[in-house]
């Protein structure tokens, strides 16, 4: 029933296709198409259909989205197509269903009524007090490590029951599932559920209560799933109980745009869909609606380097090209932020609202970098999917230490990094100094000296904060006569909070450490500790204020399902992204996910899209040079326009397979380069003092270094080799297996 005899206005606009998903209301219905094919239009029309035709009430069908915004969107669409609001909806993420069905069945699952869902935090202490009981040396086995393995085994439907030899793991010498055991056990006696429960408690709901199956079976006569190709193991087994018996389940999806592989997605539940649900109609969609030629052209030159995948045909659907995607390379990571802001002006100038515009990044650590630009020239932006840099745990951890060390008297940077690390000062040493201080008029630090000369604290509890005092002073004294970046190093590791993380195999702790490296870099932009910390609480501050247009600045995996008019994708270097985690822990099947990650960020934008990648990345304070990503290289030339950013000319005859063949006529004459000379040149560092004004250009002095041409070297990046020339600080070295590359003298070490 391609057309129908009613008018039906809200199928307006739709194709064919589209209408088609729409209008086969009975039987199970796949739509596997790709980026920007109206997939969720789609499914919203065909909610708004059902609801609008009668065909059912809203409490009569479930409609499942990945995340709360895209609920709120569809709710929002729909409403405006009936014109109503709808009470009743069961619309939501997986979580958010799973959680209203469990209010009611608590019991059930052995549950009562008004149980509480825990928080990371929680869960933490949970694990580490049953792991305490078992002996379990934290130090080594680290607690969040245990947390992710039992979400992960949650996220695949496991129950303790149903962990064997196959899904086994070695955490603790095979312990961690009697602790998963131990876990459940107590958040049961706590009358507690945390966010893995939710669906698994569904899970065993539905399966040892057939009556209570079928009474939602028969409620939810409608199915509808957007982004389908990234449910788990758990999600997927939820919905074949809900929809398994009328079979009435519509689900959306591309397989290119499966993304949460790391998180338990199994990208073969879309790829099966057929054989779960008989007699499926699958629905191609093949117009894409939302990107011009170009950026459409590039996401599917990218795509088809993958050898895992489908393969779709994909067309644009208006004949407008558009402007061919703007691939630019930066010398540095400022420069490329820097270039951003201007090109968001200049589209503002154009005419688009700063909403039209979204960065997206593939790790967090770089959203650093635009939000310090943003704040110094006024920039609206928001930061969807995480808190703000400055506002992240681990960043405040970090900069509590800073604090402390700064100013003695800082008790809630005291109270917050006392015991993170665990150093064994626990609640009662803390209460002990809080309430000699109070007495006192002491800081917290102040009264930790008079209490050492006391028994107030037993020996242990003594001896540690001692240590930690001492610690302390020695920072201090440390600070005056370093840089605050090697001040920061230091703190950071001899604390052992980098370390914290370190061992903490968790799926976040990697990001962490990427953001404790970049508060470094970000460290290095000021002369001292002082004005960096004057710099942070000027930028908390301004992160309160508020106004409507904003741009937005988000991870690539956050940004699944959007769209904006302009899209930036900055940091496109190897190792960046592809992030090298990635490829070390899961080879090939890993840098097709990273790719398919590549292809949702350029299929968000409509009209203006910029690809970047900067020679020279600030890590760790240092300048490390950053290779382009092979995925640059991969874009098509037809669709992209290579243009030089700023420190770069490229050569005439440049196309993919001399891209890298930069003809910079003095590329070290950038801001952002003398600004990364001017710092590394800083005393305490070990290369002698600078008068950077002084000398003119003193890049072609080669005083600062003494390699000479055949002197054998070693790279930290590339290995061992041999100087083959030199021009002032950059050195040209033929290394025995990276082959010729350009280097710097600072990052060279001779080798015998
Ligand atoms: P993604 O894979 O990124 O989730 P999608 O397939 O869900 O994309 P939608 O977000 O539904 O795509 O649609 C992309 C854009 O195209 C939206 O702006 C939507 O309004 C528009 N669109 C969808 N269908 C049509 C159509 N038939 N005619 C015109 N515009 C359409
Ligand atoms: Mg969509």
């Amino acid at each position: 029933m391609a057309s129908s005899p009613l008018p039906m206005p809200w199928l307006e606009g739709l194709n064919a296709a589209q209408r088609e998903a729409v209008l086969t209301i009975d039987g199970p219905v796949l739509m596997l198409a790709g980026a920007g094919t109206g997939k969720t239009r789609a499914l919203t029309t065909r909610l708004a259909h059902l609801l609008i035709t009668g065909k059912v009430l809203p409490n009569q069908t479930l409609t499942v989205t990945f995340t709360n915004k895209a609920a709120r969107e569809m709710r929002d669409r729909v409403e405006r197509l009936l014109d109503a609001r709808a009470e009743g909806w069961w619309l939501g993420t997986f979580h958010a269903l799973s959680l209203r069905i469990l209010r009611v069945h608590a019991e059930a699952v052995g549950l009562k009524r008004g149980f509480t869902i825990l928080d990371t935090d929680d869960q933490l202490r949970l694990i580490k007090q049953l792991m305490e009981l078992e002996n379990i040396d934290q130090k080594r086995w680290v607690p969040r490590a245990l947390l992710s393995l039992i979400s992960r085994w949650k996220d695949k439907g496991l129950r303790p029951a149903q962990i064997n030899q196959a899904n086994l793991d070695d955490f603790a010498d095979g312990k961690a599932y009697k602790i998963y055991e131990a876990y459940q056990a107590r958040l049961r006696t706590l009358n507690a559920a945390d966010f893995g429960d939710l669906l698994l408690h569904c899970l065993t709901l539905f399966e040892q209560n057939p009556d209570i199956l079928a009474t939602y079976q028969q409620k939810f006569r409608y199915v509808l799933v957007d982004e389908y190709q990234d449910t788990n193991t758990a999600q997927y087994l939820w919905l074949r109980f809900l929809a398994g018996g009328h079979g009435n389940i519509a689900c959306v999806g591309d397989d290119d745009q499966s993304i949460y592989g790391w998180r338990g997605a199994e990208v073969d539940n879309i790829l099966r869909f057929e054989a779960d649900y008989p007699g499926a109609k699958v629905i191609r969609l093949e117009a894409n609606y939302r990107s011009t030629g170009h950026i459409l052209g590039t996401a599917d030159g990218l795509i088809a380097h993958n050898e895992n995948r489908l393969g779709k045909t994909l067309f644009p659907a208006t004949e407008e090209m558009g402007n061919k995607v703007q691939v630019s390379a930066y010398w540095a990571g400022e420069d490329e932020a820097r270039a951003v802001i201007e090109q968001i002006e200049d589209l503002q100038r154009d005419g688009l609202q700063l909403s039209d515009m979204a960065i997206l990044v593939r790790a967090s650590f770089l959203m650093r970098e635009f939000e310090e630009r943003f704040l110094e020239t006024g920039i609206a932006y928001r930061v969807i999917g995480g808190p703000r840099f400055y506002e992240r745990q681990e960043i405040r951890d970090a900069l509590a230490y800073l604090r402390l060390v700064y100013s003695p008297d800082d008790d809630l940077a005291f109270e917050r990094i006392y015991n993170t690390p665990r150093r064994g000062i626990g609640p009662a040493t803390l209460k002990t100094l809080a309430t000699y201080a109070r007495a006192r008029g002491l800081s917290l630090s102040m009264a930790g000296d008079d209490i050492l000369h006391t028994d107030e604290l037993g020996a242990g509890a003594r001896n540690k904060l001692a240590t930690f005092l001492d610690q302390l002073k020695r920072w201090r004294i440390e600070g005056t006569q370093k840089t605050h970046i090697a001040l920061a190093e230091t703190v950071l590791e001899e604390s052992g909070y980098t370390a914290m993380w370190q061992i903490a195999k968790t799926a976040d702790a990697p990001t962490r450490l990427e953001n404790l490296k970049e508060l470094i870099t970000a460290m290095a932009e000021f002369d001292d500790l002082q004005q960096f910390l004057e710099h942070v609480s000027l930028v908390l501050e301004a992160l309160e204020a508020d106004t409507q247009e904003k741009v937005t600045l988000m991870t690539l995996h956050a940004a699944k399902g959007l769209e904006f008019p302009a899209v930036w994708l900055p940091g496109w270097e190897e190792g960046l992204f592809p992030s090298q985690r990635t490829l070390d822990d899961s080879g090939l099947k890993g840098l097709e996910e990273e790719r398919r990650l590549a292809y949702v960020g350029i299929t968000r934008a409509e009209k203006h899209l910029f690809i970047s990648h900067a020679g020279n990345r600030r890590v760790h304070g240092r300048i490390t040079d950053a290779i382009p990503s092979r995925f640059v290289t991969e874009l098509p030339d037809e669709h992209t326009d290579v243009v030089a950013g700023e420190g770069f000319g490229y050569s005439a005859g440049f196309s993919s397979q001399n891209r890298w063949a930069f003809n910079h006529t003095d590329p070290y004459d950038t801001p952002g380069w003398r600004r990364a000379q001017a710092f590394s040149a800083k005393p305490s560092l070990a290369a002698p003092a600078r008068d950077v004004e002084a000398k003119g250009n003193w890049l072609t002095d080669t005083s600062d270094h003494d390699f000479a041409i055949g002197q054998r070297v070693f790279h930290p990046k590339f290995g061992y080799g041999e100087v083959a020339d030199f021009d002032g600080n950059k050195l040209f070295i033929t290394f025995e297996k990276a082959g010729d590359k350009k280097v710097l003298a600072n990052f060279v070490k001779k080798a015998s």
